[in-house]
C-alpha cells in the first residue's frame, strides 16, 4: 500500500540543484499533493515548467507560500532574511518553514526572529550535492543515502520536526539532531574548508603564466583535476556560506594552517617518517569513509 502524503501543499523557493532535486523526489514518490515553486528569474520558472518541477510557478515568494503547509527555503543564504521578511505575513497558521542552507546559525539568526507566532521554523541541512547549478542540474536520487542534519531550537515544536524529518527520511536520508554552533564546526572541516583549499589551488594555477598553466591543464590527472570539479562549485551559494560561517571556518583555517608548517617543515628537514605517519593515518581515514558508505 502506498505511505500517505506529507502534507497538502509544498512551497519550494529557489529551484537549483537542491530546490529542483527535492521537487523531482517529491513529484517522483508523491509526497504532496500540490508543488508550488518559486524562482527569480524568467529563465528558471520557463524551465520549471518545461521540466514539469512544479503543479504553480511563482515569482513572488509570498504568493508562493500562500496555503502551503511546508515552505522549503532553496536559495544561496545570503538570500534568506530578505525572502523570511517577504513571506512572514503569507504564511498559514500552522505552516511549517524549513530550509537546506549549507550553515545553520547565521539561519536560525536570520530567519528564526521573523517567523510568525503560529508558524514553526526548522532549521535542516541535507548534506548532499555536486558541484552543478541550477534546475537542469537535479535529480531526485540525489538526497539518497546520506545525512540530513536538523538544528531545532530548543523550543521548536516536535511534531513540526517530526514532519521534517520524515520529509527528508522519505528522500533516502539518515536524521541526525545537532547543536546548530556543533553543525557550523563540523561542515566547516568537512565541506567549507575543502571548497576553500580547491578554490585557492585552482586560483594559483589561474595566475601561473601561461606556459606552465597550460601544462597544468595537460597533466590535470594528476590530482588537479579533482580539485578543479570542487572549485567548480557555485560562486554565490559558496560566496555566502563563507561569510555565514566566519567564526567556524576561521578556526579551522588557523588549525590546517599550523598543520600546513608542520609538513613544510617535515619536507625541509627530510623528515620522511613523519610524512609516511600522516599519510598512512589519512589512507585509513579514506577507508572508514568507504566503510561508512559515503564514498
Ligand atoms: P543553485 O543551484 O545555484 O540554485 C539557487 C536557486 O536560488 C536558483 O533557483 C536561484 O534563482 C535562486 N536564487 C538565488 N538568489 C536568489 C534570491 N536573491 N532570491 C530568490 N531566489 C534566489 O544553488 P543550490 O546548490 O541548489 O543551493 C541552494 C541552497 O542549498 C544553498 O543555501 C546551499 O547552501 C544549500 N546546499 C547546497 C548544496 C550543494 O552541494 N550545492 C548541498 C547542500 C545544501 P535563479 O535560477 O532564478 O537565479
Amino acid at each position: 500500500m502506498a505511505e500517505p502524503t506529507i502534507c497538502e501543499r509544498i512551497a519550494i523557493i529557489g529551484l537549483g540543484l537542491i530546490g529542483s532535486s527535492l521537487a523531482r523526489l517529491v513529484r517522483r514518490d508523491g509526497l504532496v499533493g500540490h508543488i508550488a515553486g518559486c524562482a527569480r528569474s524568467d529563465e528558471t520558472r520557463v524551465r520549471a515548467e518545461e521540466l514539469g518541477l512544479v503543479d504553480s510557478i511563482d515569482a513572488d515568494p509570498a504568493a508562493c507560500v500562500r496555503d502551503a503547509d511546508i515552505v522549503v527555503l532553496c536559495t544561496p543564504i545570503g538570500a534568506y532574511s530578505g525572502l523570511a521578511a517577504t513571506i512572514a505575513a503569507s504564511l498559514k497558521p500552522g505552516a511549517i518553514v524549513t530550509d537546506v542552507g549549507s550553515v545553520k546559525q547565521a539561519v536560525i539568526r536570520d530567519v528564526g526572529p521573523q517567523m510568525p507566532n503560529g508558524t514553526h521554523f526548522v532549521p535542516a541541512h541535507p548534506v548532499a550535492g555536486t558541484e552543478r547549478s541550477g534546475p537542469e542540474s537535479g535529480f531526485a536520487e540525489l538526497f539518497n543515502g546520506h545525512w540530513c542534519i536538523l538544528t531545532p531550537p530548543p523550543e521548536t515544536s516536535q511534531e513540526a520536526v517530526d514532519r521534517v524529518a520524515e520529509l527528508w527520511h522519505r528522500a533516502g536520508m539518515m536524521i541526525e539532531i545537532m547543536d546548530p554552533a556543533h553543525h557550523d564546526l563540523v561542515l566547516a572541516v568537512t565541506s567549507h574548508l575543502p571548497h576553500l583549499i580547491a578554490y585557492n589551488i585552482v586560483g594559483t594555477a589561474a595566475d601561473l603564466e601561461e606556459v606552465t598553466r597550460s601544462e597544468v591543464f595537460k597533466y590535470a590527472a594528476g590530482g588537479f583535476r579533482d580539485f578543479t570539479r570542487i572549485a567548480a562549485s557555485d560562486p554565490i551559494m559558496w560566496r555566502d556560506v563563507f561569510l555565514n560561517n566566519q567564526g567556524a571556518v576561521l578556526e579551522m583555517l588557523g588549525r590546517f594552517t599550523e598543520d600546513l608548517t608542520a609538513l613544510q617543515r617535515a619536507i625541509r628537514w627530510g623528515d620522511g617518517e613523519a610524512l609516511e605517519t600522516l599519510f598512512r593515518r589519512t589512507r585509513e581515514l579514506r577507508r572508514g569513509i568507504v566503510d561508512a558508505g559515503q564514498a
